[in-house]
């Protein structure tokens, strides 16, 4: 609050129609590595809503007609646009969320060019179905079309990462968009409509609506005119816009949160397994959907796990995100951060050991970050299955390790949980690995590796982590309608 007088505030706006509108009230918006607000975020409502609604439902005739040629070219120049820019992305990024600079150039904003061109690519791929029935004279094919107005909700912690995974798919196949990305999070989603129009993608076709969830998103979500919402956040959040949307039975795609365990047989490479699995828990300050927060070791090798993991966990540097030798920066808010540390404090009352981190090693900061929202990566052990910390998504960084005996006790315990999106299991042993992956109730499984994806494969949750799949075919398969036609010969 402070800083509203001594420096100007970055101020966004809607981009509704293919112009930059001004909201009539604005929220503010935190840098996480200080504190203070910079950035003032309209605070949309019905209002802008119905008119990004009645913009992309005008730009959807032109657009949805077009080739998917056509539409590849635009998603590939708008790549091309935000490539060129990436080091002012990757910097907004950073401060807007709280994230290191080199994961915001690394990971975020590649990850944004690569998804237009990814989709730009696959929408030339599909291929529809067709069937004989030569003895009646009939042939059936399928015919794929656009649904019409997406409504795309997303969350803070990849921020454009996750925005442009849906607008991409959204409209390569020739869908309209009105997008709200996080109230926490909004600038890049902003400089990104700035690339739209030189892009060549018309006016209307990309709407941005900013605000909250509660006033902006639930708009959405009710709006008879957006037959499909496709929502990534948390499942608590999925449950209300469930229930808003049930009136108008819409189409959802719902990416929720996670509670992913690490399964560490004994005769996993630990040389590899350690290194990958410090990343798991703690990458972007554990604000990741797909990050390791329930680490079981099998029995043998738990304590000389327990004592590496701890030495390599120590080794990363938390401060200054735009320092580039930083690893872990900010989290988003200050009541996200008292809510990950009440998780730290609840597992001490409970008798468990904290064996670095939050409360046991000392945070130094530099003198402009004193007020930031900054944890260290925190790993806790003896900690009972039952425990909040155990069940619940943390969102932060903060792991728990624990040991196991066998091969079926450990998959119980895994699938003990009411989440199910990613797994990994860390084995030398082929037939185990396969095994045990068949078993995991998770959309995921990642085997001696974490987080390498082919965009062509479904990517998704299952029990509370989710409904629905996004990927080539799959997000293809969300955002057009299909219809199955049958000619007599
Ligand atoms: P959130 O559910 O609070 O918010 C997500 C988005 O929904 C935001 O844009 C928010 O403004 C909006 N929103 C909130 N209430 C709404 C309502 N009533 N109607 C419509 N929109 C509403 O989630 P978050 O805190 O921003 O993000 C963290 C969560 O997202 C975690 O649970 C994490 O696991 C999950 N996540 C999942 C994936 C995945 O792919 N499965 C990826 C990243 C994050």
């Amino acid at each position: 609050p402070t800083m509203a007088h001594s420096k100007a505030l970055l101020v966004l706006e809607n981009f509704i129609g293919g112009k930059f509108v001004p909201c009539s009230s604005y929220i503010d918006s935190y840098d996480p590595s200080t504190g203070d607000v910079y950035c003032r975020v309209p605070d949309s409502g019905k209002e802008e809503v119905e008119a990004a609604v009645k913009a992309a439902k005008d730009a959807f005739p032109v657009w949805s007609s077009k080739s998917p040629l056509e539409r590849s070219q635009i998603l590939n120049k708008l790549a091309d646009l935000i490539e060129h820019d990436l080091e002012a992305f990757a910097q907004a990024e950073s401060k807007d969320q709280g994230k290191t600079i080199t994961f915001a150039r690394t990971v975020d904003i590649p990850r944004a060019v690569h998804n237009f061109r990814f989709f730009a690519s696959s929408i030339l791929h599909h291929v529809t179905e067709c069937t004989e029935m030569p003895t009646v004279g009939c042939v059936h094919y399928t015919s794929r079309a656009p649904v019409g107005v997406a409504g795309l909700i997303s969350p803070w912690n990849l921020p454009l990462y996750l925005l442009t995974w849906k607008i991409a798919p959204a409209i390569a196949c020739g869908n309209t968009v009105v997008a709200k990305p996080s109230e926490m999070t909004s600038v890049t989603a902003w400089m990104m409509c700035k690339l739209l129009e030189k892009a060549g993608v018309p006016a209307g076709v990309v709407n941005v609506v900013f605000g909250t969830g509660a006033k902006a998103g639930e708009a959405l979500v009710c709006h008879p005119d957006v037959p499909l919402i496709s929502f990534t956040g948390s499942t608590l959040t999925a449950q209300r816009i469930t229930e808003k949307s049930a009136p108008h039975c819409k189409r959802l795609s719902l990416e929720l949160g996670g509670k992913n365990p690490a399964i560490i047989f004994d005769d996993a490479d630990l040389s590899q397994c350690i290194p990958t699995t410090v990343r798991s828990s703690f990458a972007n300050q554990g604000e990741i959907c797909l990050c390791t927060s329930r680490i079981f070791v099998q029995r043998g090798i738990y304590s000389e796990f327990l004592k590496r993991f701890v030495a390599e966990a120590k080794k990363w540097k938390t401060g200054n995100p735009s320092d580039p030798t930083i690893n872990v920066g900010a989290l988003i808010s200050k009541e996200h951060l008292e809510k990950v540390r009440n998780y730290v404090k609840k597992a001490q009352a409970e008798g468990a050991k904290i064996l670095c981190g939050e409360g046991v090693d000392p945070l130094s900061l530099p003198p402009g970050n004193q007020k930031g929202y900054f944890m260290l990566p925190t790993v806790i052990a003896e900690v009972k299955d039952e425990s909040c910390c155990m069940q619940e998504e943390i969102f932060g960084p903060v792991t728990c390790v624990v040991a196991f005996d066998t091969e079926e006790e450990v998959i119980q315990r895994a699938n003990g949980v009411k989440y199910g999106l990613a797994a990994t299991v860390w084995s030398g042993n082929v037939g185990r690995v396969h095994r045990v992956a068949h078993r995991l109730q998770s959309g995921l499984v990642w085997t001696n590796c974490w987080l390498v994806r082919d965009l062509n494969l479904p990517f998704g949750g299952m029990k509370a982590s989710g409904i629905g799949r996004e990927g080539a075919k799959d997000s293809y398969e969300f955002f057009t309608e299909v219809k199955t036609i049958t000619i007599k010969h």
